[in-house]
């Protein structure tokens, strides 16, 4: 066959490979049919809805570079439903983290300030382009940075004249940090503040969608996450300066020369159009998803909060999460069981649990960081479990409940 270099799809070719590929993956998971007696996944990746047709239509358009018109339309629709004018849409939502923090100049030495109750790419990114990274403690009324400890901890920092170069909120679970609390101190000292959105597309805060108010934020497309395009990410900000600049660095900085001209190396963290396809349907339930993520944890709640010494994620008065995870604390002296045995209770029932996130100052690549507090988060990941939250039948929501009622002391 001819090498073709035109971006035209050869119909024949594609359904060779698909062929060829059918022998070595297995496309179905085990338990994709028959529900019943599979495994409960604590956040699967859902179809919407539309995704085969979408893919097919782009296969066959040819436009499968991660630029072109569907990663662009993609990026319109992120735009309204996220509330943000400016969207990057990349190929991980690390990606889009490790971007702004290059449209934020962090340089060698810089102090990254975050939440030490967070996945561990929030920061990096950040370690990998140098910087100190600094944990403080979350709040306990919402899970998220503390906003009051971030206050006293920047006059501090004032003082001895090292102010971070940039302050990161962790939007957790599902659930915004106190945005307005966190900007409006670090407008104080002139630091600005890029919120790790990843796990919470769908939440407010005060009125305002996850993110909104932050100088910068960035969501996850990766498949555990509340919609999915199978992976990506997203950059957002109203400021249209830094977007730009952030698309011209994930393109690999390539200036404006048809020999390509480069002021500065940038990345390859481009959206695949295959994906934009993907995520454009995806973005369509978001507000079914976030309707029916919520009605997963109600049920949790109505079915588990009367046993001693179990409690739940709050929910401050401020915000709505989207309950991307719902996590239950554990008191194992007034239960009688631990976290690690509930969770092994339900993996030999088959059902997929997890510890709330090991906190970042407690692990060891972290070692040399700086921290202040963290005991709240110590604690939280010590009673905290993640319980399955995706679409499941009341059914098999009920066979989890079974399983934790079954280890209640009593
Ligand atoms: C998922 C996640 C990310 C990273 O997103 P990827 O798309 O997997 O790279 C970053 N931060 C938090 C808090 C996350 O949960």
């Amino acid at each position: 066959m001819a090498l073709r270099l035109s971006p035209c799809v050869d119909a024949s070719a594609e359904s060779a490979s698909v062929l060829a590929l059918q022998n070595v993956l297995p496309f179905r998971r085990p338990d994709a049919d028959g529900r019943r007696g599979g495994r409960i996944h604590l956040s699967p990746p859902e179809l919407a809805g539309g995704e085969m047709e979408a893919l097919e239509e782009t296969l066959r358009s040819g436009w499968l570079a991660p630029a072109g018109p569907v990663p662009k339309a993609f990026e319109s629709a992120f735009g309204h439903v996220s509330g943000f004018e400016h969207v990057l849409a990349t190929s991980s939502g690390t990606a889009a983290l490790h971007l702004g923090y290059r449209v934020l100049d962090v340089a060698p030495g810089d102090e990254v300030w975050a939440p030490t109750l967070t996945f561990v790419a929030t920061v990096a990114p950040a370690v990998q382009m140098g910087a100190r990274i600094t944990f403080l403690d979350v709040a306990s009324e919402s899970w998220t940075l503390d906003p009051d400890m971030l206050r006293d901890a920047l006059a501090q920092a004032a003082r001895e004249g090292r102010l971070p170069r940039v302050v990161v909120p962790v939007d957790l679970y599902g659930q915004c940090a106190d945005l307005d609390a966190i900007v409006s101190v670090c407008d104080r000292w002139g630091v600005p503040v890029m919120s790790d959105s990843a796990e919470a597309l769908g939440a407010t805060s005060r009125g305002r969608r996850a993110g909104q108010g932050a100088r910068l934020a960035c969501f996850s497309l990766n498949g555990n996450k509340i919609i999915t395009a199978g992976g990506g990410g997203t950059l957002v900000s109203d400021d249209p300066e830094l977007i730009a600049s952030a698309r011209h660095l994930g393109m690999q900085a390539k200036e404006a020369a048809p020999h390509y001209q480069h002021e500065t190396t940038g990345y390859s963290y481009g959206f695949s159009s295959v994906l934009a396809a993907v995520g454009l349907m995806q973005l369509r339930a978001l507000e079914s998803r976030v309707a029916s993520r919520r009605a997963v944890f109600d049920r949790y709640v109505a079915g588990l909060a009367d046993l001693p010494g179990i409690s739940f994620m709050p929910e401050p008065s401020w915000g709505q999460s989207s309950r991307w995870l719902s996590v239950m604390l554990i008191d194992s002296r007034r239960f009688g069981a631990d976290r690690e045995m509930v969770r092994r209770a339900l993996d030999e029932a088959g059902i997929e649990s997890r510890p709330v996130w090991k906190p970042l100052h407690l692990q060891p690549a972290f070692r040399s960081a700086g921290r202040i507090g963290g005991g709240v988060a110590a604690g939280l990941f010590e009673r905290g479990l993640c319980l399955p939250s995706g679409s499941m039948s009341p059914a098999e929501q009920s066979r989890v409940i079974e399983v934790i009622r079954r280890l209640a002391r009593g």
